[in-house]
């Protein structure tokens, strides 16, 4: 299967966020130009997830207009569209997209909550940022939304003809 890599305009940091959480390599910028965006579908073959017409119109292919306008319904539109799935979930760092590296405890045993640290054996790193990741309940209650994500028992409300999903 297709491993999409992809770009995401402003309006979809949220999207964004779950998409790298899903393990996939998701791009974000809080201020680019549409020409950078479009650069970065052409040159890196990302797909430019948008919510902007205008810039959807303006790129010549790659691009995919996201229909949805709630967040959630935004994430569910896109895993639903390109087939996404949980294998890789938190692969990725959720601040800046790096994917993460396993760490022994002991080397990060001096940042972590005295409850984390006596708990959990297991922790990852993002070696960009450093941020430091281990399931505790908020990667299980992540794990849990993210999977029901990717169920596909949800049925597509916004354009069920598939025909009309094809990418520009
Ligand atoms: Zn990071």
């Amino acid at each position: 299967m297709k491993r999409y890599r992809f770009v995401a305009d402003v309006h979809l940091f949220y999207v964004a966020k779950y998409l790298r959480a899903l393990g996939y390599d998701t791009l974000y910028f809080y201020n680019i130009e549409d020409s950078k965006l479009l650069d970065l579908v052409y040159k890196e073959e990302r797909v430019l997830l948008t919510r902007d017409k205008e810039l959807f119109l303006t790129s010549e292919r790659g691009c995919y207009l996201v229909k949805a306008t709630d967040k959630i319904e935004q994430l569910r539109e896109i895993v639903q569209r390109f087939s996404l799935g949980c294998a890789n979930l938190f692969s990725r760092c959720i601040k800046d997209n790096e994917p993460l590296t396993s760490v022994d405890k002991e080397e990060i045993l001096d940042r972590l909550p005295p409850a984390v640290a006596k708990t959990f054996k297991e922790f990852k790193r993002c070696p960009s940022c450093g941020r430091v990741y281990w399931q505790g309940t908020h990667f299980e209650r992540m794990r849990e939304f993210l999977l029901s994500i990717c169920r596909r028992r949800y049925f597509y409300k916004f354009y069920p003809d598939r025909s009309s999903l094809v990418l520009r």
